[in-house]
């Protein structure tokens, strides 16, 4: 089953085209990035105009890309939510719109789902069952994966996701959005001696996370150095070290808790935050110990894309899933409401 794969949840326009025997047959992405830094962050009316304008050649793109005759599908399928309404609305009615034209079927797929997924793209692959930890810019979740579909949610975070902590602490520093990369590349030439910042919650058992005091301790850190005249780019840097080891170390805690917890040989990370170098050098010594195995999606599909949407689609339109006429955009949908495809 040939499928086209559409994202537009947020600031990123992903395409993909998904084929269930041949693999990965094409994907774009346009980034939008550029255009919400001078904000600090992402204008969601600015965003939905920029999905308009990108969409429509960036599918062009990718069946031109393919080698593919336009419209030779045998399904669309776009991401119906979580994430920013109006963003959603553009996906949604363009695959809409193609699906009648192109007489094919539409399904509305999870943007999660996507995430927790895009590792079944690689070569190396897990089976089922795994432990997921999703690590991005809105969420920060821990999920029991028994099958596509079936997902048990073990733990969460109480406040700030883990992405959103990396953009906040970032801005602290004066760094741009998105924060995660430029604190990881300045944590480069950081000293992880000098300080140390809080591991929230490893101190009492359960699987949820909270990264709110983090980001107070961080500000403090700053404010302190600040009027110290002492916030040079060698405290910054000591800072962004600082915090990105404790975040990478609390991770790494209740991935291990949840394998010890459930058994489970086999962890998905994935996510924008996957992405993060030194958090993946940790999950990797951790899984080793316990002869157990880390799975990551590639650099460019840890952060949203339309590759992992097109994989999801690929699966539940083939079991027959698919959306009657109305197109949906669903900004708030929990995880653990999806169901095992029939
Ligand atoms: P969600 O998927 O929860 O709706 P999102 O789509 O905005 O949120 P992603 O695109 O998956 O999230 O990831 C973006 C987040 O990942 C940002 O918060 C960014 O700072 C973070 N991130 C990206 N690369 C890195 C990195 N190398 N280290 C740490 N964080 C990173
Ligand atoms: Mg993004
Ligand atoms: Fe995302």
């Amino acid at each position: 089953m040939r499928v086209l794969g559409i994202e537009t949840s947020c600031d990123e326009t992903g395409v993909a085209l998904y084929d269930s025997e041949r693999g990965l047959l094409a994907d774009a992405l346009y980034s939008q990035i550029e255009m919400h830094i001078e904000h600090g962050g992402v204008v969601p009316e600015l965003a939905s105009r920029d999905h308009v304008r990108r969409l429509i050649p960036l599918i062009e793109q990718i069946f031109h890309d393919a080698g593919i005759e336009r419209g030779d599908v045998d399904g669309i399928a776009y991401t119906a939510g979580p994430g920013l309404v109006g963003a959603l609305m553009v996906g949604a009615s363009t695959a809409h719109g193609l699906a009648r034209a192109w007489q094919v079927p539409v399904l509305g797929v999870h943007h999660m789902e996507g995430h927790l997924l895009a590792p079944m793209l690689e070569e190396a692959h897990p089976d089922f069952p795994f432990i997921a930890l999703l690590v991005s810019g809105g969420h920060t979740q821990l999920v029991e994966v028994r099958a596509l579909g079936d997902y048990h949610l073990l733990g969460e975070s109480l406040d700030d996701a883990a992405g959103e902590a990396f953009d906040k602490a970032a801005r602290m520093l004066s760094l741009p959005y998105p924060g995660g990369p430029q604190i990881a590349r300045l944590a480069e030439r950081g000293n992880p001696q000098r300080f140390r910042f809080p591991r929230p919650m490893t101190d009492r058992p359960g699987l949820d996370f909270s990264f709110s005091g983090l980001k107070t301790h961080t500000l403090t850190a700053v404010r302190k150095l600040e009027a110290a005249g002492e916030l040079d780019e060698q405290a910054r840097a000591d800072i962004a070290r600082a915090f990105e080891e404790a975040v990478a170390d609390t991770l790494v805690i209740k991935c291990r808790r949840a394998l010890d917890q459930t058994g489970l040989k086999r962890l998905v990370v994935a996510g924008g935050v996957s992405a993060n170098r030194r958090l993946r050098e940790r999950l990797d010594a951790m899984v080793a110990k316990r002869e157990a195995r880390a799975f990551y999606p590639r650099g460019r599909f840890c952060t949203d894309n339309g590759a992992m949407i097109a994989y999801v689609g690929a699966q539940r339109l083939a079991a027959g899933e698919r959306d009657d006429t109305s197109l949906r955009a669903t900004p708030r949908w929990p995880l653990a409401e999806l169901v095992v495809p029939q």
